[in-house]
């Protein structure tokens, strides 16, 4: 049966590095193990430590001062220990709040220092990405988070700013190429573009590090998994191996570049349909900051009553995973880089004949 799985996260995976783990769960790479069983210090898993590792930097372009790390804790532990190692106790970092992941990350940020919100969209709901504010010059670095998975928002734009960016990419890393030099710090949870849940990918400007004056806790300190090549402690060996192989899927299948020529087919049908379709409306205010990766909306207004039957419609056609966020309400459709364009298609074939069956 084919399901076209449109979850936010843990999202699809593409087919041929499911079929690819299925194999390794069996037996990696002729071990007579499964990689399920493999010591995280054997040959093996070292070579696919250093693998992800270099397909990495080849994706991002990553200049050599940058530390690449697989670590654990999700994109909402790094909340917190992006602004434990980068920001000094007395100084600032400046934060653009763009949805409740942002929201978060500057509670915990405020543990550490003083955090200015410099914009917000959270009266407008989240509908779109703040612009046109002023960005002090005397500030640590400027936190954004670049896809706002929940509202459907990302950044089309980067901010004009020489302060040092850090951003969590949970849900848009290796959907486009981005200006690495900018970063400072890169992370993101790896369960919607890179692999299964329980690694995340941390991305590290090396000259940042170490100018807090903190005592930080070993296992929080990226010294010391930069130090330990990830493996300080024990990693998640099959999270990073799956990662590996959608690593190895994006380059083979032409990189940041053909990613993004795909993610802007997918996403231009799927909202073409929504802005033709009377049935639905999109949620975000600005289309220039719309999603990529989630395409939100809502029924029309004056069909509103209607929408548990779409919901229902979806179903009948495999499509999962339309229900939006509880948060949200309506609907979320994730087109990260594994769906193909034929999901999306499915996808815009039930808004038609929905809106031709009940028009
Ligand atoms: N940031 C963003 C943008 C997210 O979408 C998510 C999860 N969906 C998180 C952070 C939290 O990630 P985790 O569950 O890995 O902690």
């Amino acid at each position: 049966m084919t399901v076209h799985n449109f979850n936010a996260g843990p999202s699809m995976l593409p087919p041929s590095v499911i079929a690819e783990a299925t194999r390794a769960v069996q037996e990696f790479e002729h071990s007579g193990m499964s990689i399920l069983e493999i010591s995280h210090r054997s040959p093996g898993f070292m070579a696919v430590l250093d693998e992800a590792e270099t397909l990495v930097r080849a994706l991002l372009k990553l200049p050599e001062e940058y530390a690449v790390l697989f670590l654990t804790g999700g994109a909402s532990t790094q909340f917190f220990m992006a602004p434990l190692n980068l920001l000094p106790q007395n100084e600032k970092a400046a934060y653009v709040d763009t949805g409740s992941w942002s929201t978060k990350a500057i509670k915990e940020a405020r543990r550490y220092g003083h955090i200015d919100v410099l914009a917000s969209s959270k009266a407008q709901n989240y509908a779109h990405i703040p612009k046109g504010y002023n960005l002090p010059v005397d500030t640590t670095y400027l936190h954004l988070t670049s896809n706002n998975t929940i509202f459907g928002t990302q950044y089309q734009v980067w901010p004009e700013t020489d302060v040092p960016l850090v951003c969590d990419m949970s849900s848009d890393i290796f959907s486009r190429p981005v200006p690495a030099n900018r970063f400072d710090l890169i992370y993101a949870g790896a369960q919607k573009n890179l692999g299964p849940a329980g690694v995340t990918l941390v991305i590290v400007r090396k000259s940042a590090l170490g100018k807090t004056g903190r005592d930080i806790p070993t296992m929080l300190d990226y010294n010391t998994h930069i130090s330990k090549h990830s493996s300080f402690n024990t990693p998640p060996v099959f999270p990073i191996y799956v990662s590996l192989l959608t690593l190895r899927w994006i380059l083979e299948t032409g990189g940041l570049h053909a990613m993004q020529q795909r993610n802007e087919e997918k996403a231009t049908l799927l909202y073409e349909e929504i802005d033709a379709n009377p049935f639905f409306r999109g949620v975000v205010s600005d289309p220039a900051d719309r999603s990529k990766m989630n395409v939100t909306f809502v029924m029309a207004d004056r069909y509103r009553e209607l929408e548990a039957d779409f919901l229902a419609a979806c179903r009948e056609a495999n499509c999962v995973g339309i229900k939006g966020h509880r948060s949200a309400g309506g609907f979320r459709a994730s087109i990260y880089n594994a769906m193909p364009l034929e999901g999306v298609q499915a996808l815009v074939e039930v808004m038609r004949s929905f809106s031709l069956r009940y028009g």
